[in-house]
């Protein structure tokens, strides 16, 4: 098959490779469609790292992906061959501590598609993966819908774990596409008291297409003053979605007593530091996520019901060929991109 693999940092080559085969009982081999460039994709295309997790050239990464059932193993019985599915990229063994009380997202062997030393990712014609990652979408659903699921199921559990009431005070700091997932997620409850940041006026531009309360680059203003002067009680949950490490400090200041911070961007640093007295003087609870658990269905369900329509997402497309000029696209924050599609 074709696959783009990532040789070096910074440099795709398109190969033919040998076709990954059914292994196990329950392994599902899926035709992709379509496959998302995530800002996790790019922080290995820039750095072959996220921590420790740390890419031993060639390998394909991508996990954002949509596509079509073309063979299944012998004990499969929640798709079948022609079915066309949106794909959970994490695979939990099922048996640990973690995933015996629900916690699948920390399974103690988790697999993940693209994730080096784990699962080879779907920059690729075809994957293998557990039936249990895969997921029927309707005929009427684009594999692009499918491939977006993906992201909006970090924002729908962002949301849901950090136990947000209806009326609450919110802020998002950076609205690229996980952040853009927490708003859509936001709003399909219910809330509309968002305040939203970021430095790319284009993801200003497009996050004001959901009427946030406020929106503000903190390039050009002071985004605490200002937030205060419309709120002067301040935030009661803040979703941290930039991976910037001066957006946790900013989000700490804008947060009121016994208020919440949702991480969920990642930080291209190892370590970052908290001003602790801020945080137990405030009293701050800190959820974090990791990736997300139970919300495929949810996110898929939303997007099928018509409550999210996160199509204007997509901004861009490319070829597989193409792959060079889609993660330098991305990479650069350029052309005002939110979601750079792939189509195989
Ligand atoms: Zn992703
Ligand atoms: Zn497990």
């Amino acid at each position: 098959m074709k696959a783009a693999l990532l040789t070096e940092i910074g440099k795709f080559e398109i190969r033919q490779i040998p076709d990954p085969k059914i292994f196990n009982d329950t392994d599902v081999l899926v035709r992709i469609k379509t496959i998302g460039v995530c800002g996790s994709d790019i922080h290995y295309y820039k750095t072959g790292k996220i921590g420790s997790q740390i890419i031993k050239f060639p390998f394909i990464i991508g996990h954002e992906t949509g596509g079509v059932v073309e063979l299944t193993g012998n004990k499969v019985a929640k798709v079948k061959p022609g079915q066309r599915v949106a794909v959970d990229p994490a695979v939990s063994c099922g048996h640990c501590d973690q995933c015996t009380t629900g916690r699948e997202n920390t399974c103690r062997k988790l697999l993940f598609l693209g994730c080096p030393g784990q699962l080879q990712g779907c920059l690729c014609e075809y994957i293998v993966i557990d039936e249990k990652s895969c997921f029927p979408i309707k005929d009427t659903t684009t594999f692009e819908q499918a491939t977006l699921s993906e992201p909006l199921a970090i924002g729908v559990y962002s949301v849901d774990r950090s136990m947000i009431t209806l009326s609450a005070d919110t802020a998002i700091l950076g609205a690229g596409p996980i952040g853009m997932s927490v708003f859509h997620a936001l709003r399909a409850r219910g809330n509309n008291n968002v305040f939203i940041t970021d430095k790319i006026e284009d993801r200003l531009n497009f996050a004001g297409t959901l009427n946030p309360r406020w929106s503000g680059n903190p390039d050009r203003t002071d985004i605490v003053k200002e937030i205060s002067k419309i709120n002067p009680l301040l935030m009661d949950v803040v979703f941290e979605c930039s991976g910037d490490p001066r957006a946790v400090i900013q989000a700490i200041d804008l947060l009121k007593p016994g208020g919440t911070l949702v991480i969920v961007g990642i930080t291209e640093t190892d370590e970052i530091s908290f001003p602790i007295h801020e945080l137990r003087r405030k009293e701050i609870t800190i959820i974090n996520i990791r990736r997300q658990a139970h919300c495929t269905q949810k996110a898929i369900d939303l997007l099928e019901q018509g409550k999210i329509n996160m199509d204007a997402m997509a901004t861009h497309h490319f070829s597989l060929e193409e792959i060079q000029k889609a993660f330098d696209m991305v990479a650069g924050y350029k052309d005002g991109v939110m979601k750079a599609i792939i189509s195989i």
